[in-house]
């Protein structure tokens, strides 16, 4: 049976950044405003997450990585409608410890003492006394130590911690209000401040040049339209001299939630018309908001593309919303 739960969890848990995306999406639904990833080589070695979050209390930590945990997905059918936070529905950090040596520590704030657990390859272990700051530190070690095929699957060290690196990207810019911070082999490789400002976290996480280069976004639909299949686009964007030679700074949210789809990438692409060198990109952090039953992520839960119901419609607001930021600055 322990083989079996193996060979789920190595499906699930594809690489380093798969339990990068889970831990700081534990870290935000627990409410932290501050969220501290770092990785040792790519996160093969070693992968912490810490946040001051509200913490796990002592008698909870064993039901917090025990298979079957509380899901905050209540039905299969949710994961059809909206974009809601997704994760293995409750199994996330079972999951994990099914695949590594997971110690999950925890103090709730105001409580006197800390706990931490720890899970090796899926053998939970007893609840242990533990000094620790207020809030979860989740530390992941020897990821796939005890699935060889999986780990022989894995990329150079760079490319690993390049998917991390998008990923925490990713949470960063989604959430300028929380002070996220990235570090490699001990070495910090952005820290966002947590003041609220997209500019600022653009700023952190990109450099001072792409901050000075991006264009604020503002559409929304035109009052008159009752039940509109876009309810606003918002964000930044790139000044089309100010661009990379991959796609990989187009970061898109629907309804919140980091996604890829090829209809805001292509609209974005358009909104710049001939203006863009051949084979350059933009940079754009752009958050589009529509109707939750519009949103079809049947893919699979945990990948990052989804499609739309009204997809021209789609298109065409982030297209416009796009141009007129771009117009607006004269550009
Ligand atoms: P899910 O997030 O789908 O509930 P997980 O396996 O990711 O499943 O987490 C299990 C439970 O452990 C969560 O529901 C939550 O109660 C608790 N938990 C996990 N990480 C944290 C954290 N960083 N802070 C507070 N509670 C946490
Ligand atoms: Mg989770």
């Amino acid at each position: 049976e322990r083989t079996v739960q193996r060979i789920a969890a190595g499906e699930v848990v594809e690489r380093p950044a798969s339990v990068v995306k889970e831990l700081i999406e534990n870290s935000l639904d627990a409410g932290a405003t501050r969220v501290a990833v770092s990785a040792e080589a790519g996160g093969t070695e070693g992968i912490r997450v810490r946040d001051d979050g509200v913490g796990i209390p002592p008698d909870q930590l064993e039901a917090a990585v025990a298979e079957h945990a509380t899901s905050k997905i209540g039905d299969i059918e949710d994961l059809d409608h909206g974009v809601g936070t997704l994760g293995f529905r409750g199994e996330a950090l079972y999951t994990v410890g099914a695949v590594s040596r997971l110690t999950v520590r925890s103090r709730p704030p105001g409580a006197d003492a800390g706990a931490e657990i720890t899970v090796e390859g899926g053998d939970v272990g007893d609840v242990r006394p533990a000094g620790c700051p207020e809030g979860t530190t989740a530390e992941v070690d020897d990821l796939f130590y005890n699935t060889p095929a999986r780990k022989k699957f894995l990329k150079r060290i760079a490319t690993e911690f390049d998917r991390i690196n998008t990923v925490v990207t990713g949470y960063a810019l989604a959430n300028p209000d929380v002070a996220v911070s990235l570090e490699h082999d001990g070495r910090e490789t952005f820290a966002t401040e947590g003041n609220g400002d997209l500019r600022s976290a653009v700023l952190a996480v990109y450099g001072r040049e792409v901050a000075e280069a991006m264009v604020d976004v503002e559409w929304e639909p035109d009052s008159s339209t009752t039940d509109p299949p876009v309810r606003g686009v918002s964000g930044l964007v790139s000044h089309p001299e100010t661009t990379r030679s991959t796609r990989e700074y187009l970061a898109t949210y629907v309804n919140g939630r980091y996604v890829t789809a090829s209809a805001l990438r292509e609209a974005v692409l358009d909104a710049y018309g001939g203006q863009l060198a051949p084979d350059r990109y933009p940079f754009a952090v752009l958050f589009v908001e529509v109707p939750p039953g519009d949103v079809d992520v049947n893919v699979h839960p945990r990948k990052l593309e989804v499609r739309f119901d009204e997809e021209p419609a789609v298109r065409d607001a982030v297209e416009e919303a796009v141009e007129e930021a771009l117009l607006d600055h004269g550009l």
